[in-house]
């Protein structure tokens, strides 16, 4: 309840309303503070109206609208800050309010306001509402809304009038206060700019003072300095002076204005390195300093000048070069440098020993000679002090000790003489040392000698004798052994030829002109010893001389009787061996041809006259009957080997794979000839029983035999061979079917007649069935042909045995 509401007293008088009016207006146009001014209008309309709510509702830019503030009274609930939405509030209802238009109702639900309002403001509890705009010019800037909740209010004209006349109060205060905000933020916003731009105007300063600190120190410096801009990054021709500093006018010899601007190889045409602009380009391009280390700088307006240069990146593709003048520093050192050089190149080769020692008596230098005279290296001695009196003038002999190793020293003398001398630019002393120590000893050794002289000259008188007669010696050594050389050299080539050798008359051939070049007194004969071993045979003779005999039994030669070199100086005193020649030779040398352990021949060198033979000569004759004996085993060897490879041990026939090979040859040739060849295939009947009744030996017995009885049998151009087992075959080149097949008839009569003894037993006879058939009436090939004969020999088997079937013809 409100018991005093205005609606139940009198009117507000004129006088009252003034007062009240002048007062709120007061408070709020004191203040500049917008929220503080809304907030009091609030409080005082309240209270004045003694209502339960007062608000203000401030329209937003997009039209909708929030309550701002808000006085309530504490039954009712709060509505601040929030967004009333009115869904009937239109723009006619705006307009109606930007004309000033007051909108009050008494009871809500009484009245003309659109429904929806009505709902809205009943959420609220609201009964009597009245609503006063706040214009501002010709805008609405928010509504001046109070609310009488659950009883009905009725608002007196005074009351209205009032709140109109205090809304145009407030939007005066509004007004004021928005504008002081908008000057206090732009007083805030001026003074963080100027805040700013003081920051800004110191760093700018402090840059400016360290800029300057740079140019002075450009300016300044003794170091030249030029700045190259590369104008296109692609060329490198395009580099221009950007910038110079004064030392550059000293240092080249350019004044700045000619230079700037222009290329490198305007500014300096007679710079001897010309790839500076690629390496400029290099630093630009990579982003790092470089050392371009010394540059030589002719020109003719200042002297011959050295630069230590470097070059570092700069940017807007600029490069910086600093350079600087090294040449009087190099052509000190350079002056130095010499003068050590000279010095060391004076004194490397001098035989006397030199020293330079500084005024505080410590070593500066010392030549190699001085070194050694001390025994130590150039490095030990440098540095260390002198220790002998510096005094200019006389030479004067010193005593030298030097270690000789770890243990042992040994003392010298030295003549020393000291000079004075600039060294390095300063004064120093130059001792030179020459060795005496020889000389000394020499002296004492002069003497000790002179006396030994005379006793020397008649010792060398004998020595002389001796010297000659052993030059005599030497001569003869030579000569013998030039001799021995060319025998060495004929002998080689000797044993290179007998290499080549494939029968003994080609080795006789070789070795002969060999013993008579290298045994030109003698004759002789080369004799061999039979395979039965129990004849020797001449097989070659040499020397004009021929000897007649050229057979004899092995025991008849006393070498190969013993198996040694049998050497007779004088036939006629010593024993000699039975087969000499007649007239007898004086003296005679048998040497036996021996091959792996066994005498297979002898060499026997005759000598007409009586001869007494060097050691040389006999070993010479020794080793080429060594030589001769291996080239003849070699030969042995060989043709073994040859049988075997074709042969069949058991039966010395051919084998199966020369037969092959033989067939093969054979049918070309027939084919060329038009000649036939008959092939006789030969097996023996119940040979398995045969050798269970008399033993697997005596069946070999009886192969070898029929080996060698076939072997007899065949012609110079026929084979027999063994074809396997106890099969065997006879190829016969140019002999026709009929012929081969009596020759077939004619072999098994006679193997039947074959008696074989074994172990003093002879043995049962055995018979043969044998398949006859012909080339080319059988078979195209040579295995065609076989296989037709042994298809016959099969039949002959089958017929009953011990016969000859000829192949069929097909
Ligand atoms: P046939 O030929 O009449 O039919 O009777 P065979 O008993 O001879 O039979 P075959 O030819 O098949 O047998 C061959 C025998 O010959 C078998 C083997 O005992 C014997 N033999 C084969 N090679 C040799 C050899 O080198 N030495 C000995 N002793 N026997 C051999
Ligand atoms: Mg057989
Ligand atoms: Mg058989």
């Amino acid at each position: 309840m409100h018991p005093n509401s205005l609606s139940d007293s009198e009117l507000i008088s004129e006088k009252k309303f003034s007062k009240i009016l002048a007062e709120i207006s007061l408070k709020i146009r004191q203040s500049l503070e917008l929220d503080y001014i809304l907030n009091t209008a609030v409080a005082v309309v309240r209270d004045l109206l003694n209502v339960d709510r007062v608000f203000i509702y401030k329209f937003q830019s997009d039209g909708s609208g929030i309550v701002e503030v808000e006085s309530v009274s504490y039954q009712s609930r709060t509505i601040i800050n929030e967004v009333l939405y009115d869904p009937c509030f239109k723009e006619d209802l705006i307009n109606l309010y930007k004309n000033g238009r007051v909108s009050s109702a008494t009871d809500i639900t009484n009245s003309n306001l659109p429904t929806c309002y009505v709902e809205l403001l009943l959420r609220f509890q609201v009964r009597s509402i009245l609503v006063v705009p706040i214009l501002q010019g010709d805008d609405l800037w928010g509504l001046l809304i109070a609310h009488h909740c659950i009883d009905a209010r009725e608002w007196q004209n005074s009351e209205i009038e009032l709140l109109q006349q205090l809304s145009v109060q407030m939007a005066i205060a509004i007004r004021q206060a928005e504008l002081y905000q908008q000057l206090q933020e732009e007083l805030k916003q001026r003074q963080q700019a100027q805040t700013k731009l003081k920051q800004v105007n110191k760093q700018l300063k402090a840059k400016l003072t360290e800029n300057k600190i740079y140019a002075d120190i450009v300016k300044n410096m003794q170091v030249g300095l030029h700045v190259w801009q590369m104008e296109d990054l692609n060329d490198v021709s395009s580099f221009r002076l950007k910038a110079t500093n004064p030392a550059v006018t000293n240092l080249t010899g350019y004044q700045e204005k000619e230079i700037m601007g222009k290329r490198i190889s305007e500014c300096f045409p007679h710079l001897l390195k010309t790839d500076l602009p690629e390496i400029y380009a290099e630093v630009i391009h990579s982003g790092k300093n470089r050392d371009l280390g010394e540059i030589e700088y002719f020109e003719q307006r200042i002297p011959h000048s050295i630069f230590a240069v470097k070059a570092f990146p700069l940017l807007n593709n600029c490069v910086g070069i600093l350079f600087e003048n090294v040449t009087v520093r190099q052509e000190t050192e350079n002056e130095l440098k010499r003068q050590k050089k000279v010095m060391q190149m004076l004194t490397t080769m001098n035989p006397d020993g030199i020293f330079i020692v500084d005024t505080e008596g410590v070593i500066q230098f010392v030549n190699p000679a001085g070194a050694l005279l001390f025994g130590r290296t150039e490095d030990e001695l440098i540095g260390k002090a002198f220790g002998f009196p510096l005094v200019v003038g006389e030479r004067v002999e010193i005593d030298i000790v030097r270690p000789l190793d770890e243990l042992r020293v040994e003392i010298g003398m030295a003549e020393m003489r000291l000079g004075n001398i600039i060294w390095e630019g300063k004064e120093a002393y130059l001792a030179s040392f020459r060795d005496i120590t020889e000389r000394k000893r020499t002296e004492k050794t002069l003497r000790e000698m002179n006396e030994a002289i005379a006793q020397e000259i008649q010792e060398r008188e004998q020595a002389q004798n001796q010297s000659q007669e052993a030059n005599k010696k030497l001569t003869n050594w030579v000569e013998a052994l030039e001799s021995r050389n060319q025998e060495i050299t004929l002998l080689n080539n000797m044993i290179d030829l007998l290499q080549a050798c494939f029968t003994v008359e080609e080795a006789c051939q070789v070795i002969l002109p060999l013993i008579q070049n290298l045994f030109p007194n003698t004759y002789g004969s080369v004799f061999k010893i039979s395979d039965s071993r129990m004849l020797v045979e001449a097989i070659a003779n040499w020397g004009e001389k021929i000897p007649e005999e050229t057979l004899f039994a092995p025991h008849e030669c006393i070498a190969l009787r013993r198996g040694e070199v049998h050497f007779v100086e004088d036939t006629q005193t010593a024993l000699t061996c039975q087969h000499l020649p007649q007239p007898l030779p004086k003296t005679t040398l048998c040497i036996p041809i021996m091959a792996q352990g066994q005498a297979i021949g002898v060499i026997s060198f005759y000598y007409q006259e009586k001869t007494n033979i060097t050691k040389e000569e006999h070993q010479l004759a020794v080793t080429l009957a060594k030589q001769f004996g291996l080239a003849l085993a070699n030969l042995k060897l060989q043709e073994t080997l040859k049988i075997q490879s074709i042969r069949d041990p058991l039966t010395g026939l051919f084998n199966r794979r020369y037969l092959e090979e033989f067939l093969n040859r054979e049918t070309y040739r027939a084919i060329r000839t038009e000649k036939p060849i008959g092939i006789i295939m030969i097996d023996v009947d119940y040979f398995k029983r045969f050798n269970d009744e008399f033993g697997h030996a005596a069946g070999d017995i009886i192969l070898k035999n029929l080996g060698s009885f076939l072997k007899q049998k065949v012609r110079d151009y026929d084979i027999a061979c063994r074809y396997g087992g106890e099969e065997l075959i006879m190829i016969l080149p140019g002999s026709s079917l009929e012929n081969t097949a009596k020759r077939a008839e004619q072999i098994r009569q006679e193997i039947k007649q074959l008696s074989v003894e074994y172990d003093g037993i002879l043995l049962s006879s055995i018979t043969v069935s044998l398949g006859v058939a012909c080339f080319p009436e059988h078979g195209k090939t040579g295995e065609k042909v076989i296989q037709a004969a042994d298809a016959a020999l099969y039949q002959a088997k089958y017929e009953g045995r011990n016969r000859v079937v000829v192949a069929s013809n097909y």
